[in-house]
């Protein structure tokens, strides 16, 4: 351990370690709501994440068939009936603002419930913690076998619970890798070791990231790694729940013997009797009764806890509650506590929320199969060719989304007298240029646009239409034409 010498108030040499070891936790088991609520959790979110990739979605044919697929050959995104593809990267974009939003309008109402309930890092270590508990015991059986010998059965638990993990951990590599390919076709590959090597390198990380993880380093990641409870901690006001010791229940503290004396003398006892029961239970090691922290991770177990001691006792639930500062103020005061969801942020973030996701499903639903993207020459920006005309020089993406080869013209708006040529394309049947773009590709194009009628500005806008096979405009795009 690492020590320093520093100076005290009186000048003397202090011996200060800069360094303190992590002291290891034993979360107690414990039952009730909250504990309910976070098993029902940890099942549907690992039953999504495990089962997912084998949910199959026709979409008609040359289409993959699976409901969620990240189809890198294609640089394609498929999520049910929604195809994305890589010039619509906004649309991830939009997911990314939408889950942060979300995620503050859930931090505004119950703090950091995503912490306690859906973050990744808390599922996998309940489910470590849960392995754990069924191989070596509970919390006082674990602690008496850590501080005991190591015995050949003792190594043979311990063996048996790394093994489980590594096994989870495997899985859960192995899921991660089944939304890259065909999930049935990927998991008879890896059966017979013919999967290409980049799926094996894969599950080894993520095998290897969610053992050390949710194994061993646990509540360390939600204490030191993880940035949110910083930012959460800057987010909240004192309106949002957050689980929370009643002081003005709770104290004064006593043993429940002194307690019942006291109030047998007619005297105040608070509610708490000490127990501890709230902290042993608890996955990060807080003591909740000391007040806000940032280690707590709100997974209410210590409402759980505190929940059945009172019950064994014969005092009201909820001692320990999600509850906000306005009400521990108002109830130091004797004044009722209010609860208030509505409210300038809460109403803020939604209104952000219905924004975002309304623009997104507009931008979704108005999308056409075809699009066009189009790229001016940059040098020269014009040439003027012997007969006196004028010509600009373009590169042209067209992207067909449909199952079918699709055949497109070009033409040119907004440009008096223009002429557009395809470079290498060949006469469709009525004898016009046209380029054939295959089902679910995109094809890169030379496009010559020339006028003989100079426009009279040196930089005249113009639009490019991709016609289809029943002469209707598939799809547009804009540009400018240079002229001297
Ligand atoms: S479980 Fe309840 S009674 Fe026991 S120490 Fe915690 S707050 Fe007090
Ligand atoms: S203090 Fe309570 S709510 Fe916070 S992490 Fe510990 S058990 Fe969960």
């Amino acid at each position: 351990m690492a020590a320093s010498a520093h100076l005290n108030s009186a000048g003397d040499a202090d011996e200060q370690p800069l360094y303190a070891p992590a002291h290891k936790i034993y979360p107690q088991k414990v039952t009730g709501f909250y504990r309910r609520l976070k098993w029902s959790l940890l099942i549907g979110t690992l039953g999504v994440y495990y089962l997912l990739p084998f949910v199959r979605w026709q979409r008609g044919p040359n289409e993959p068939s699976q409901a969620v697929l990240v189809d890198l050959a294609h640089r394609r995104f498929f999520f049910f009936f929604i195809e994305l593809w890589p010039q619509e990267v906004y649309f991830f974009t939009g997911l990314l603002i939408l889950a942060a939003l979300i995620l503050f309008l859930m931090n505004a109402v119950a703090g950091r419930v995503w912490c306690g309930y859906l973050c990744p890092q808390t599922v996998w270590t309940d489910l470590f913690l849960a392995v754990e508990r069924l191989v070596e015991g509970d919390r006082r059986e674990r602690i008496q076998k850590d501080a005991g010998p190591l015995t050949p059965r003792r190594i043979g638990e311990k063996a048996l619970k790394h093994a489980i993990w590594l096994m989870i951990a495997w899985w859960t590599g192995g899921a991660w890798v089944l939304y890259f390919a065909d999930a049935p076709t990927l998991v008879v590959q890896l059966a017979t070791l013919t999967a290409p090597p980049v799926a094996y390198a894969a599950i080894g990380v993520l095998t290897f990231t969610t053992y050390a993880l949710a194994g061993h380093m646990r509540e360390q990641v939600c204490l030191y790694m993880c940035p949110w409870p910083r930012i959460q901690a800057a987010l909240t006001d004192e309106s949002a729940l957050n689980v929370t010791y009643r002081y003005d229940r709770g104290e004064p503290r006593h043993s429940l013997k002194k307690s019942i004396s006291l109030r047998n003398l007619g005297q105040s006892a608070g509610d708490c009797i000490d127990c501890a029961q709230c902290v042993v239970v608890c996955p990060t090691g807080v003591d909740i009764r000391e007040g806000a922290s940032l280690g707590c991770i709100q997974c209410g177990l210590c409402i759980d806890a505190c929940d059945s001691v009172m019950a064994k006792i014969g005092r009201p639930a909820r001692l320990i509650a999600y509850d906000t500062d306005v009400n521990i103020k108002r109830r130091a005061t004797g004044s009722k506590p209010v609860y208030r969801i509505v409210r300038p942020r809460t109403v803020l973030y939604t209104g952000l929320i219905a924004l975002v996701g309304g623009v997104m499903l507009a931008a979704l639903i108005g999308r056409g199969a075809y699009s066009m993207a189009v790229i001016h020459d940059r040098n020269p920006l014009f040439v003027r060719l012997a007969d006196g005309s004028i010509r600009n020089a373009f590169t042209v993406r067209l992207v067909n989304k449909q199952s079918e080869i699709r055949q497109f013209r070009l033409s040119v708006s907004g440009l008096a007298s223009a002429t557009v040529e395809i470079i290498g394309a060949a006469p469709d049947s009525s004898g016009a240029e046209s380029v054939d773009v295959g089902p679910d590709q995109t094809r890169e194009v030379r496009v010559l646009v020339s006028t003989r009628l100079a426009p009279p500005v040196e930089s005249q806008p113009i639009a490019f239409l991709a016609i289809g096979e029943k002469g209707e405009t598939a799809a547009t795009a804009k540009d400018f034409f240079h002229a001297p």
